[in-house]
């Protein structure tokens, strides 16, 4: 199935719960951009409910955003110096969990991730203590993997899943094993057991970088979305409002959109600046034809190709700072930066 087949599907059901038209635009592609990168690790009969459960997923993770952002706003002033506190509490809860979940898995199993992952032990020497071969102990280890993401979530949730059937489902989803997917009927029980929709996300979205640097490469649309996805993740995670994400996440998707349509190859870095104040930057670079007048590039109504897009000028008019270098022949980078409290 083509992810474009899915997008009337996830509008009806963000347009329902979502009434801001623009609001519903971001929060479709921001659904879209979720089950995209999903869609390797699940199998293909699973596609549209996963869409149906990320949209409602997206659509109330909004919800908790706006919720804490009211909350919050007291205390905005002073964020850095009361993170500490929370940031212990984290941390205990964390390993609390993985305590947790290391307690579920079986004694040898357990033995043997903690000899590979902590003392460093490698699967050859392994698979000869147990008497077995190094990719088997490798596929072991992938199983074992699989089964502590899934108690480790479960222990944060600190409650048992609703039913016996919930156990398999997110295993399966943690292992990415699409035939034990339908084997256990993935698809059906992600639509009827909220728990286990809710649990969906982490455990197949898993793997993002979380480093403070991030490369999207562009070469087609499907990276346009994910870049405008990971830029709107890295602002979500300084605390940029709503509006300013949405914002963002717009001009990320033109610069990146243009990369698309007019050069052979790109990349977009998403950068979190905590100097001189907190901000995002996005460079857009790209290998392509360049742009031979960069000042009219970026006048309202010059537009190089006929489309609904803002263009240059419109993304430049989304963030605080923007600049294009370009040369004709090699290529073109914007450089924007949007910066956290700008008004
Ligand atoms: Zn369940």
């Amino acid at each position: 199935m083509e992810i474009t087949a899915l997008v009337p599907l996830v509008r009806r059901i963000v347009a329902s719960r979502v009434r801001d038209a623009a609001t519903v635009d971001d929060l479709v592609q921001e659904t879209l951009a979720r089950v995209l990168a999903a869609a390797g690790r699940i199998e293909p009969g699973m596609l549209e409910p996963y869409a149906i459960v990320t949209a409602r997923n997206v659509v109330t993770s909004l919800w908790r955003e706006q919720d804490r952002q009211r909350r919050n706003q007291h205390r905005v002033v002073d964020l850095h110096p009361s993170e500490a506190p929370d940031a212990d509490v984290l941390a205990r809860e964390d390993r609390d969990a993985v305590s947790a979940a290391l307690r579920r898995l079986g004694e040898r199993e357990r033995a043997t991730l903690l000899a590979h992952e902590v003392a460093g032990q490698d699967t050859r020497s392994l698979a000869a203590e147990l008497g077995s071969t190094a990719g088997a102990v490798a596929a072991q280890l992938n199983r074992t993997r699989a089964r502590l993401r899934v108690e480790y979530l479960l222990a944060l949730e600190a409650t048992d899943p609703p039913t016996d059937r919930c156990r398999p489902v997110l295993l399966a989803l943690s292992s990415g094993d699409r035939r034990r997917q339908r084997e256990v009927d993935a698809a059906r029980h992600l639509l009827e057991c909220g728990f286990c929709a809710g649990l969906s996300q982490p455990l197949v979205d898993r793997g993002r970088s979380r480093d403070d640097e991030i490369h999207v490469a562009v070469r087609a649309d499907a990276d346009v979305v994910a870049a405008r996805q990971a830029a709107r993740e890295a602002g979500a995670r300084l605390g940029f409002p709503p509006t300013d994400l949405t914002a963002i996440a717009t001009a990320v998707s033109e610069v990146t959109r243009n990369v698309v349509k007019f050069a052979e190859a790109g990349e977009a870095v998403i950068e979190l600046l905590e100097e001189p104040r907190r901000g995002i930057r996005v460079v857009v670079r790209d290998v392509g034809p360049g742009i031979p007048d960069v000042a009219q590039a970026l006048q309202d109504g010059f537009s190089t190709y006929a489309g609904l897009g803002l263009g240059l000028p419109g993304a430049r008019r989304l963030m605080d700072e923007f600049t294009v270098v370009s040369e004709v022949g090699r290529g073109t980078t914007v450089t924007m930066t949007k910066w956290w409290g700008e008004r």
